[in-house]
Order: structure tokens, then C-alpha cells, then sequence
């Protein structure tokens, strides 16, 4: 049965600063998404457990917590590729005829995606993300790493608006997390993303 394992940061814990912090990359990283990692193999094993002894009884809460774990998992080994020391500015080629297609402008794309993070109740996380049926980028609003979020689609670029993704170096200011973000965005990254779903095909019939 596959594992899942944390993947390694492709920068030092400092890479990003100031805009993101040693500390706050160290803790978010090292701690929050191990927990996901750890969560998405006990959950499995825990599965495997239910179905020796053909005993579901806790089914249901074990499906949840599938989804919630390798959901985390999925997104934050998203986000680390999602952020560059080098990043910053804005997408051009392929990405960017994209995003003026789908959403008017760079600025309309920005602005709704800013608002997705900083309107989410409660934990969550703003996305973009390649919606297969119609061939076209969306911006979702994900609760906590699951919901809210249109069966089929694929996150491109995702800002994590959990408390422990910015509150040990900008408190409650989450929007300056969201501006700092942007400095560090890696328009490279989630180009070569696009580029690889743009093929998946999910038309009916
Ligand atoms: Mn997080």
C-alpha cells in the first residue's frame, strides 16, 4: 500500500523571507503538514483494519478523515512548490492568455482570489484550479481542505488561510499574509501545472 511521505522543501526554512518567515515555514512544514502526512497513513491503515475484519462500524468517520489528511497533504505539497525565493510579479505565456480568458484580466483573477482568502469563515483556502468538464480555471473557496470545492477540478495555485499558516509572524493580520504571498508567488510553477491538465479530458460521452 503506497504511503504517503513529507516532501522535502525545495528551499531553505529562510528562502522566503521576510515574507514568510524562518519560523513560520519551520512550524508550518515541519509540524502541520507531518501531522496531514501522519494522518493519511493512519487513516489507511485504520481502513485496512475495518475491511480484515469486516467491521465498519466507524466508517463513515474513518472516509472523512481520508479525505481530510490526504486532502491537507495534497494542498500543502502544493503550496511549498506554489512559493519561490525568486517569485513575484505576474504570469506570462500560456497562463497568463488563460487567466484573461477565463477571468477578464490578471487584476479580476487577483482580486477574486485575494477575497476567496480573505472572506473564507473559519479554516480554509483560496485556489485556482483547472476545471476539466468545461476546460476553464476557477477560483475556489476550499473549507478546511475538502469542502466547497466542484467534484473533478485540479488546485493549481493554493493560499493556505488556516490560523497556522500566518499567525506566528503576522498575528491576525491575515491580510498581509495574502499580500506577502503574492511576493512570492511562483508563476513558473503553477504554468508547468496547467500545461499538465490542460489534456485531461472528463467530456460526457
Ligand atoms: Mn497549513
Amino acid at each position: 500500500m503506497t504511503k504517503y511521505s513529507l516532501p522535502e522543501l525545495p528551499y531553505d526554512h529562510a528562502a522566503l523571507e521576510p515574507h514568510y518567515s524562518a519560523e513560520q515555514v519551520e512550524l508550518h512544514h515541519d509540524k502541520h503538514h507531518a501531522a496531514y502526512v501522519t494522518g493519511a497513513n493512519t487513516t489507511l491503515e485504520k481502513l485496512a483494519q475495518a475491511r480484515e475484519k469486516a467491521d465498519f462500524a466507524t466508517l463513515n468517520q474513518l472516509e472523512k478523515s481520508l479525505a481530510f489528511h490526504i486532502s491537507g497533504h495534497v494542498l500543502h505539497s502544493l503550496l511549498w512548490r506554489n512559493m519561490s525565493p525568486k517569485g513575484g510579479g505576474e504570469p506570462d505565456g500560456e497562463l497568463a492568455a488563460a487567466i484573461k480568458e477565463h477571468f477578464g484580466s490578471f487584476a479580476g483573477m487577483k482580486g477574486q482570489l485575494s477575497e476567496a482568502c480573505l472572506s473564507a469563515q473559519g479554516s480554509g483556502w483560496g485556489t485556482l484550479a483547472w476545471e476539466p468538464l468545461a476546460k476553464r480555471l476557477v477560483v475556489e473557496q476550499v473549507y478546511d481542505h475538502q469542502g466547497n470545492i466542484g467534484n473533478g477540478t485540479v488546485p493549481l495555485l493554493v493560499i493556505d488561510m488556516w490560523e497556522h499558516a500566518y499567525y506566528a509572524q503576522y498575528r491576525n493580520e491575515k491580510a498581509k499574509w495574502v499580500e506577502a504571498f503574492w511576493k512570492v508567488v511562483n508563476w513558473p510553477d503553477v504554468t508547468q501545472r496547467l500545461a499538465k491538465v490542460r489534456g485531461l479530458d472528463l467530456s460526457l460521452g
